[in-house]
């Protein structure tokens, strides 16, 4: 059963296993700051091994009838949603995130993402095109055997998320989660076996990304890699791919604004944008980090903005009412708290937060940042410019539409954006010049996993979600059928 575990595993080829020289990575507890446990350091052998035994799945489980894929994949979630509670908690220590998200997003949210793609494995159809003539027929077929890549912000969450769509459109996979957080992935490949879920069918492969990773990246058994991550290590893997023909997507970073006009309602827009901003900590790629507020409402929405920062619980993740918890690792704390740096030294001010904060009792060689409130920065300053994917936003002044998309796009990312008015006609016409692939109105991360789901610029290529996600791990041939012989031979 996948409870407590002290250990991560691999699972290859049905079976639970450590890296074949035993090798092990520390796995720290950003709560307490101390290792609690060890993952394996998996290498190019262990990786060779996870591919081979996908390839020997594939046929077997891209032939099955799409019924049969959406039975395994709804037993998955099954016992994801029976083991939310050890599953989350898993989580909370692996991660630092507060329990109740945990318990409320990521490990809900990994379960309906198996269920929604099994129900998508029985719906996916292909089309036909019809013409006087002739009858084209385009055949959607899996590609064989992909690799996924994810990270350690929303550890399962992220993972099923490419996982259960890859495995109902027939292919076979190899996962490399981040080394940071490799516990829950661990888990889900103890589910797997408690399930039986057919040998090589899902295969996931622990260790550092500059090895386990490039070495899953570089496996010319592989069809195609869908990978999530920060902007810099996808560009390194589009690279390492270029020349293999091998599909890729990428889902990167982002520095999303949300744009706040003077005729939004506050009373509901500042609690959303201050969830937007901090939820997990300012590390999901959605938060958005940059305020943008219409100049005649900035003093009257920054002085409720920062009240509402400086309201959040910030604690230990374990304790339920708990709404901030760790940052994941130390050298991140140290990457946040010198962006923090980088923003005095511009001369902003710091409303809010601004340091480490020391949580008394087992949590006082955690790794937590006080939520932190900038201003005073130009756009173009690194501190608007770079992603820094921790508790941290910048309010920026803006006098109108025009200055509010200008500001908006001023980056090389394209992820999400958010605008909070009341004006119908001027959501659609700002939505409209954003340069972003997601974008609310009047709320935040209200997902629908029908949607297309990804960036645009330096965030991402190639779109996850509903149907796309089932055209990405499919290829597309096309089947033409003349149905006027005579004329063809006519000619
Ligand atoms: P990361 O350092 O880029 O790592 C992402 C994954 O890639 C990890 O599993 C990592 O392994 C692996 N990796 C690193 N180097 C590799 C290589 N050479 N070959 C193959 N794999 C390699 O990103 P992160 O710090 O985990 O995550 C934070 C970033 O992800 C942020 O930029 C955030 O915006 C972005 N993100 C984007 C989305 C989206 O949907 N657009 C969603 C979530 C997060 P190790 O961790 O073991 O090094």
């Amino acid at each position: 059963m996948a409870s407590d575990k002290n250990t991560a595993t691999n699972f290859i080829n049905g079976k639970t296993c450590q890296a074949k020289g035993n090798t092990t990575l520390p796995v720290f507890n950003p709560a307490t700051g101390k290792v609690y446990s060890v993952a394996p350091d998996s290498s190019a052998s262990d990786i060779d091994a996870a591919v081979r035994a996908a390839q020997k799945a594939f046929p077997a489980w891209s032939r099955c009838p799409a019924e049969e894929r959406a039975m395994w994949l709804q037993r998955i979630a099954d016992a994801i949603g029976k083991q939310c509670a050890a599953l989350a908690k898993a989580e909370c220590v692996d991660t630092g995130k507060p329990i109740s998200l945990a318990r409320s997003v990521d490990i809900p949210r990994a379960e309906s993402n198996f269920r929604f793609f099994a129900a998508a494995a029985t719906q996916f159809s292909s089309e036909s095109h019809n013409s006087s003539d002739a009858l084209n027929i385009t055949l959607r077929q899996p590609l064989g055997v992909v690799g996924c890549i994810s990270p350690w912000n929303l550890p399962l969450y992220l993972l099923s998320w490419k996982v259960a769509p890859a495995l109902a459109a027939g292919n076979t996979v190899v996962v490399k989660p981040s080394e940071i957080t490799p516990m829950t992935a661990s888990m889900l490949g103890d589910i797997c076996a408690d399930i039986d879920l057919p040998r090589g069918v899902l295969n996931i492969v622990h260790g550092s990304g500059s090895t386990t990773g490039q070495a899953l990246v570089e496996h010319p058994g592989l069809k195609a890699v869908s990978f999530t991550g920060g902007t810099l290590t996808g560009t390194h893997i589009a690279k390492s791919l270029a020349g293999s023909f091998t599909k890729l997507a990428l889902e990167m970073g982002g520095k999303n604004p949300s744009i706040v006009f003077a005729d939004a309602d506050l009373h509901s827009a500042v609690p959303e944008v201050v969830r937007a901003a901090f939820s997990n900590q300012g590390q999901i790629c959605l938060c958005g980090s940059r305020v943008l507020v219409q100049a005649t409402i900035y003093e009257a929405f920054r002085k409720q903005f920062v009240q509402e920062v400086q309201a959040l619980r910030q604690g230990d993740p374990m304790n339920s009412k708990t709404q901030q918890g760790a940052v994941s690792s130390q050298a991140h704390m140290g990457k946040v708290l010198s962006a923090i740096r980088a923003a005095r030294h511009s001369k902003a001010s710091i409303l809010c937060g601004g340091e480490q904060v020391i949580v008394p009792g087992r949590c006082k060689d955690g790794w937590f940042i006080a939520p932190t409130v900038i201003e005073g920065l130009s756009p173009e300053d690194p501190v608007n410019q770079h992603e820094i994917f921790g508790p941290v936003a910048t309010l920026i002044p803006f006098q109108n539409e025009h200055d509010a998309i200008r500001i908006a796009n001023g980056v090389k990312y394209g992820l999400a954006a958010s605008l909070w008015s009341r004006d119908v006609d001027r959501c659609l016409r700002v939505a409209e010049g954003l340069e972003a692939g997601i974008i609310w109105v009047n709320c935040w991360m209200k997902r629908d996993l029908r949607t297309p789901f990804g960036g645009v610029k330096a965030s991402g290529m190639g779109r996850e979600g509903g149907v796309e996600a089932m055209r990405f791990f499919t290829q597309a041939r096309n089947v033409c059928l003349n149905l006027r012989p005579e004329s063809s031979q006519d000619k």
